[in-house]
Formats: C-alpha cells, structure tokens, sequence
C-alpha cells in the first residue's frame, strides 16, 4: 500500500491567496459591474526593460543557429558572464568580496529558499518572524521539522519572534537556542529594513551559537535610504554564517522570466553530529546540480543586460513608478488618519487597521466599499492580526483610483 507523506497533511488548508481569490471572486459575481483594484499579491505590472527584451531576443537568434546554438549549460550553477555580473555589479560595488564560485543561479528565490533548509539536519531548531514570507515555514513542515499545528496557526518545533511596532519590525534575538534563521530584509510583507547594527547582532548570535541566517535581499533594490546595508555581507563575519538570496522578479519584472540567485561563501560552515565542520557550498552544488539542470541561456542573457548601463538605467526608471506609487500611499493614508509602516525601502506598506478590526475584516470592509483588494496581515502569521499589507506594484493609475475609494471608506 503506498504511503503518502504524512508531513504534507500538517499544512494548513486555505492558503492566503487561494482564499483571498476565492473572495474577491465571490464578491465580483455578487456585483459583475464592480471595477476590482488588485494591491493584494506581490506580481509587478511594468514590462521588461528595452535592454533585456534585446538581449534575449539577441540570445534567441543565437539559438536559432548552429554555431551559436546552447544546451545544457555545463557548470549548472549558471553562465560565468551572468555571476560575473552578478559579483562586480551587487557585491564589488558594495566593497564585499564575493567569488563567481560562490554565486549558484536558479529559476527563483522562492524555490531556493524553499529548498535550502534540505542540506541541513532535520534536528536543527528553525527560527522564523512573525509575520513570515510562507514559503520559510511551510517548507521545513514538508521536511518534517514540525509537529502539526498548534494555537493561532503556530507550529510545534518552529520558533516565532514576533515583529511589532514595538520592535520596528526587526525581531530580537530568540531567548532559545536556534540553528536555522530566517530573515528577509527589506521585509515582505512589514517593508522594513534592518540597519547595520541590528544585523551586526543576528551576525554575532550566529557565530556564537553555529548557527546559520538564511537572508532574503529579494528587495535589495528598493532600498532608498543612504546607511541600510544591500547585502549581509557588508557585515563583518557574516560570511562565516550567512547565505543571501536575491532574485530579479522584482527588482528587473522577472517574475514571469524566472531567475535568481544564492550566495554561500566558502567559509560556511556547518557540523555533523561528532562535530567536524563541513563546507555548506559543495553541498549546495551537489543539491543544485542533481535536482536542477539550470536557467535557460535565453534568460541568463536577459538577466546580464539588468547589469548594462541601459539595463540599470531603465529598470531604476521602472523601481522609481514603484516607489512613487509607495509614497503616495503612504502619504494619503497617513493624512486620512491610518497608521502606516514601509514603503520608504521596500514596495509594501504595512498598515494598521483603524479601531482594532481584524485583518479579514478589514479585507471584506475594503473590498465591499472601495473594490479594493489588499491582503490580510493575519495570513502571513499571528503577529500580522490587526495589520494589513498593500503592495505598491499596481499602475501609478490604479494606484490613484484606489487611493482616492480608500477616502470614502
Ligand atoms: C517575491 C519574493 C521572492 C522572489 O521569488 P522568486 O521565486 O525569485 O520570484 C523571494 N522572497 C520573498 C520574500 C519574496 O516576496
């Protein structure tokens, strides 16, 4: 008799955006004239830049001939010109040292971070915000790390540290031992950002408990502020602890391209049961390279032209609508009387639902009378109750339409 896996019927049914698509379908056949504005899931809605739709094209006629025409690309780990790219332009650029041998390109950030909690033991103790990017916490459910799910949809095995108003948004260090750290700065869904202070802590938490961050930089190029670090390894000793994720959905229109990639210095290190450290890169490789046969040439050449003078210049113009259409948000809202938290280095605005209505029936009251849908911060943990996340990658016109149905609600 087959068995299923078991660790797959912990997860909680009615994941977030199924159920925020099952609603506003609801609500869209109950009212067939109603125009619905979409500030809910993270997708972005400017095109391509000009010099990556003619650098794929380019690599396209390369494949149609012969001499130019690529397979499988043999290092698996992606095209020398793209980590090349990728370490003069995100780390050399930022004085940080990081090797092309140390750079492994995939299709996403979301499979990677999802996958990178495989090379390491299924005892170690994860470590999770709250509210949390889902993709961290269900994975290591799948793996079986947790037990089922306990009080406010928390599960057994994992440890929470909540982020507040209190806390900036930036959660303290655990009180627990842990080994496995989860953090993603700029934050989604909160939008905020940790300074170099705050990371210089979780960096010295890890290297004297031999533990590891797993950083995810998805919004490193939203950041507007002067002082915030872009990589973890602008911190002195992360490279001894730290593993950074990037990705070009956001930052370059990818989402519907696909890639990204992961950084694991040589000098990171995890133990095996008697002790003995063991490189964490190789590993990975090993992992990548079995499981994955790369990103196809077409959009690695699409991903070195974010790189080009024209690519950076073009895809800032497109971060720029982004984030004009944050401040606007931020500004109305604050100016109608809400609370708001981000938008300033990162496209979400975390915002307080006014007189302590919950986050789904702030969602209901919001599609109800503005047509608009936004996403529950309840759904991405129990310290998101009573908050509520808007993403600023709708259209600048979308954005006015919705600002101006927010006031009359
Ligand atoms: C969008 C996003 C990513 C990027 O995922 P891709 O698979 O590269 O599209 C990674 N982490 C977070 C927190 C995100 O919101």
């Amino acid at each position: 008799m087959i068995k299923i896996n078991e660790n797959f019927l912990k997860l909680q049914a009615g994941y977030l955006f199924p159920e925020i698509g099952r609603r506003k379908r609801a609500f869209q056949e109950a009212n067939p004239d109603a125009q619905i504005i979409s500030m809910g899931i993270g997708d972005v809605t400017q095109p391509l830049a000009p010099a990556v739709i003619e650098a794929m094209k380019k690599a396209v006629d390369e494949m149609g001939r012969t001499e130019t025409f690529r397979g499988y690309d043999d290092s698996g780990v992606g095209y020398e010109f793209l980590r090349q790219a990728i370490k003069e332009n995100d780390f050399k650029s930022r004085g940080v040292d990081i090797n092309v041998d140390e750079i492994f390109v995939s299709d996403g950030a979301k499979c990677d971070t999802g996958n990178m909690q495989e090379v390491f033991g299924l005892d170690n103790i994860v470590a999770v915000s709250d509210p949390v990017y889902p993709v961290y916490v269900d994975t290591n459910i799948m793996a079986g790390r947790t037990g089922g799910p306990a009080e406010q949809g928390r599960y057994e095995g994992i440890v929470y540290m909540p982020c507040t108003e209190e806390n900036n948004f930036v959660p303290d260090l655990p009180e627990e031992k842990v080994d496995l750290i989860y953090l993603c700065f700029p934050n989604n869904p909160t939008g905020a950002v940790a300074t170099k202070e705050q990371l210089n802590k979780w960096v010295d938490y890890a290297r004297e408990n031999k533990a590891i961050i797993l950083f995810d930089a998805a919004y490193e190029a939203f950041i507007s502020e002067a002082d915030i670090p872009h990589s973890i390894y602008e911190i002195d000793g992360a490279k001894e602890v730290a593993i950074e994720f990037r990705s070009f959905s956001k930052s370059a229109g990818f989402t519907g391209v696909r890639c990204a990639f992961t950084v694991i210095p040589k000098q990171l290190k995890a133990y095996t049961n008697d002790g003995r450290a063991v490189e964490v890169a190789p590993i990975w490789k090993r992992r990548h390279c079995t499981k994955f046969n790369g990103v196809s040439y077409v959009t690695q050449a699409g991903a070195a032209a974010v790189y080009s003078p024209q690519g950076k210049e073009q895809n800032q113009q497109i971060i720029d609508i982004y984030m004009a259409n944050a401040k606007l948000i931020r500004e109305t809202l604050s100016r109608i009387g809400y609370t708001v938290y981000g938008g300033v280095n990162a496209p979400y605005i975390w915002l307080k639902t006014p007189n302590g209505v919950s986050s789904w029936e702030f969602f209901d009251i919001l599609l109800s009378k503005a047509h608009v849908v936004g996403t529950p911060g309840a759904g991405f943990g129990s310290a998101g109750e009573g908050y509520f996340r808007l993403t600023a990658f709708a259209t600048p016109d979308n954005v006015k339409e919705a600002l101006e149905r927010f006031q009359k609600v």
